[in-house]
C-alpha cells in the first residue's frame, strides 16, 4: 500500500496518517479521536470532539505514547514543506549519476545568474534610451533560454514531478491547495518524515500549535 492510497484504494483523507511517526517507539500514526469541552458564552459546559494522530503502537507493545491535534500537525508540516521547496539550496531526494558532483548543476546555475544580469542591463539601457523594445526583444530571447536550463536542471535533479510543480510555481500555495490528498501525501512522504514528541512539561495546557513537539526528518540527497 503506497503512501497515496488508502485502505482498500479509497482515496486517503488525511494529510500525515502513517506519515508521521511516533517519537517514543516510532510507530506509525492513525487517526483518532478525543474529547474536550469549552465554555460557552452562557458559563456552560461545550462537549466536543476533535481529531488527533495518535501512535498506532506495534503487534505485541503499547502504543498511544503520543498525540497531537489534526489540523495543528496538518499546519506544521504544510508550512514546512513549502518553506522548504521554495529554499534556493533546496536539495533534491534523489540525482542521476550522470552529474553527481552537480558540475552540470552548478554552470547552469551561474549561466542563469548572468543572464539575469544581462537583462538587468538591457533593462537599465532601455528605461536611459527610452525604448522599452530593446527590453522586450531581449527577453524573448532570452527567456526561452533560462526556461530550457531551469528544465535542464530538473532532468539532472531527477526531481520528482510534483515536488517540481510545487518548486516552480508562482505561488506553491495555490499549487499545493489545488492538489487532492493523496498527491500531497506523496509530496510529504517524499521529503519528509515529521516525527510527534511526547508534550513536554512546561508546554502542558497551552492550546495552538506547538511547533517544538514536532521533528522535522528531511529525507536527504543521498537516498
Ligand atoms: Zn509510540
Amino acid at each position: 500500500m503506497g503512501a497515496a492510497t488508502g485502505k482498500r484504494g479509497r482515496p486517503p483523507r488525511y494529510l500525515l496518517s502513517s506519515i508521521a511517526v511516533c517519537g517514543v517507539c516510532g510507530a506509525r500514526t492513525r487517526v483518532g479521536s478525543q474529547n474536550a469541552s469549552s465554555q460557552s458564552a452562557q458559563g456552560k459546559e461545550l462537549p466536543h470532539r476533535y481529531r488527533v494522530y495518535e501512535c498506532a503502537g506495534s503487534p505485541g507493545a503499547t502504543g498511544f505514547h503520543v498525540s497531537i491535534r489534526q489540523e495543528y500537525l496538518d499546519e506544521i508540516v504544510t508550512d514546512a514543506v513549502l518553506a522548504r521547496v521554495a529554499d534556493m539550496d533546496f536539495q533534491t531526494p534523489r540525482a542521476l549519476a550522470e552529474d553527481e558532483d552537480g558540475t552540470e548543476r552548478r554552470a547552469l546555475r551561474l549561466e542563469i545568474k548572468a543572464d539575469y544580469i544581462w537583462l538587468e542591463k538591457v533593462h537599465e539601457a532601455a528605461e536611459q534610451r527610452a525604448q522599452p523594445e530593446l527590453l522586450e526583444a531581449q527577453e524573448k530571447i532570452v527567456f526561452p533560454k533560462i526556461e530550457a536550463a531551469l528544465d535542464r536542471i530538473d532532468i539532472l535533479e531527477n526531481l520528482d514531478p510534483l515536488v517540481r510543480r510545487l518548486r516552480r510555481a508562482q505561488s506553491a500555495l495555490s499549487i499545493w491547495t489545488s492538489m487532492s490528498v493523496g498527491q500531497q501525501r506523496h509530496v510529504v512522504s517524499t521529503l519528509v518524515i515529521p516525527r510527534i514528541d511526547p508534550v513536554g512539561a512546561d508546554a502542558r495546557g497551552q492550546r495552538g500549535p506547538n511547533a517544538d513537539r514536532v521533528k522535522l526528518i528531511w529525507r536527504t540527497h543521498a537516498e
